[in-house]
Order: C-alpha cells, then sequence, then structure tokens
C-alpha cells in the first residue's frame, strides 16, 4: 500500500563491500535453517505452481489467481522497496484479493522483529484511515524470522483486511521479504487462510533469492563454482544456508547447484 511512501527514501544500488566470506553475522536473528525447503503445508487442491526466475523463488498459488505483475522497480514514491510479484483473484464475491511481494536489503539494527513490528505499527496507524491493529506475532519462514501483522483499514470501496508478513532473510545485510495480503473485511476468513497458505509455500533455489539491485563488487569469482566473473557479471542472491548475499554467476544463478 502506498503509506510505505512514507518511509522510504531514494532508489539507489545497495553497494555491499568488504569480502562477504568475512562478514559476521551479527544481533539477535535466529540461526538460519540448514537447507531452504518448502513447506509441508498442503496445496488447495486447485492450485498451480508459480517459480520467479529473475528472483529464483517459488510458490504454489490458486489455480484461478492471476499474475497482475513481475519484476517491477519499487513504486516511485517507494522506491527501495522492488516489487517482485502481485497476483490476484478477479472473481466476483472473493473479496477483490491481492497478495504482493516487495524485497529490499536492509540492515540489522539489533532491535529485532518486534522493534520492526512496533514501528511498522506506528507509520501504519499514520498511512491508513481507521487503521485498527488486529494482532502482530513473529512467526518463522524457511528457518528465518518473520513480523507478522494483521490490521484492517478503510478505502472508499468499504473495509479492507491486510496481512502483512515480512521476513527477513540472512544476517547483518539482510533481505526483507513482504507479503502484503489485503482483502474485503467481509472475505477476510476465507483470504487470511488462503494468504497464509500461498506465504507458506515459499520455496526458495538452492542458490538463494536474487536481488536484482545488490551488488558486491569486490567478489571476483562465483562461490557456487569458483569460476572467475567476466566485468560486473556477479549476481547477487541472499543464499538461505549461509545467511549473507553472495556473488553468483549467470549458469548458476537458477541451476541446483549447492554449497
Ligand atoms: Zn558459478
Amino acid at each position: 500500500m502506498s503509506f510505505w511512501k512514507t518511509l522510504f527514501g531514494r532508489k539507489t544500488p545497495t553497494i555491499i563491500h568488504g569480502s562477504p566470506a568475512s562478514e559476521k553475522a551479527i544481533g539477535s536473528f535466529h540461526e538460519p535453517a540448514p537447507t531452504a525447503k518448502p513447506s509441508d503445508i498442503a496445496s488447495p487442491p486447485s492450485s498451480r505452481d508459480y517459480f520467479n526466475k529473475e528472483w529464483n523463488f517459488g510458490l504454489t498459488i490458486p489455480a484461478d489467481w492471476k499474475i497482475e505483475f513481475e519484476n517491477r522497480d519499487g513504486d516511485p514514491g517507494a522506491p527501495e522497496w522492488m516489487q517482485p510479484l502481485r497476483i490476484s483473484c478477479a472473481k466476483a464475491n472473493h473479496g477483490h484479493p491481492y497478495l504482493s511481494i516487495l524485497a529490499r536489503p536492509t540492515k540489522e539494527d539489533g532491535k529485532g522483529v518486534r522493534g520492526y513490528m512496533d514501528k511498522a505499527e506506528s507509520d501504519l496507524r499514520r498511512g491508513f484511515y481507521g487503521f485498527a491493529l488486529d494482532a502482530k506475532r513473529e512467526t518463522e519462514l524457511l528457518g528465518y524470522p518473520v513480523a507478522w501483522m494483521t490490521y484492517g483499514y478503510r478505502l472508499d470501496s468499504g473495509p479492507r483486511k491486510e496481512i502483512n508478513a515480512t521476513a527477513f532473510f540472512g544476517h547483518g545485510m539482510m533481505l526483507a521479504f513482504q507479503f502484503i495480503g489485503e482483502t474485503d473485511a467481509d472475505r477476510v476468513d476465507t483470504n487470511f487462510p488462503l494468504f497464509e497458505r500461498i506465504i507458506r509455500s515459499l520455496r526458495v533455489g538452492p542458490s538463494g533469492i536474487r536481488h536484482p539491485s545488490v551488488y558486491l563488487p569486490e567478489s571476483r569469482v562465483c562461490e557456487l563454482c569458483q569460476k572467475a566473473f567476466p566485468e560486473r557479471t556477479a549476481h547477487s542472491m541472499l543464499n538461505l544456508k549461509l545467511g549473507r548475499f553472495i556473488a553468483v554467476c549467470a549458469s548458476c544463478r537458477n541451476s541446483e547447484t549447492s554449497i
């Protein structure tokens, strides 16, 4: 939603200096899980697999949902948040549900998920007409902490409800990977469980989630196959197993190469 416009400044590439291999994890976030794997939550019967090659992640989405867009830069008002995906259901009487994914690199500040949610709540309160918090809790996704908030607000079309779930992948320099699911309030009982099922279906290729505007200028070799890069062709992936951004060559990016 557009309230994020008030939170973040100009879009600039994030350049991470220093040898990535020597960066130490800091702060209070959890240890990563040993491998990234899909959740064991069962897929609904009428669903299909979606995979985003640009960012290297997949979801199980309802068969009757459509892709609104993929792989957009940030909204002009919130350029720090790139927009890998938005999906929606256009059927009548489904409550106009949308699920968006936003992503941005962010530095660990030591305040943890609770601190993030406290700030987000006060920002949301300022940004939404008729804002009312329903719940905020900390959960996990693929072994990393998630700030999970649910709330309501009013649009001209009527009351809406929203899940705002932000996963923090990695340590030190993290990838904030945010799901925003919104629905008409009168369909919340159907659509919130649906949003949760989609969110928990997240799966990531073994090289990690790519962020196209993060650069690791001092990396000279692919960390998966050890081949030297031609100039500036490294892809920056947040590797879930290592918990940090790594430089990956084009041929390893979507492959099954593991560390
Ligand atoms: Zn490689």
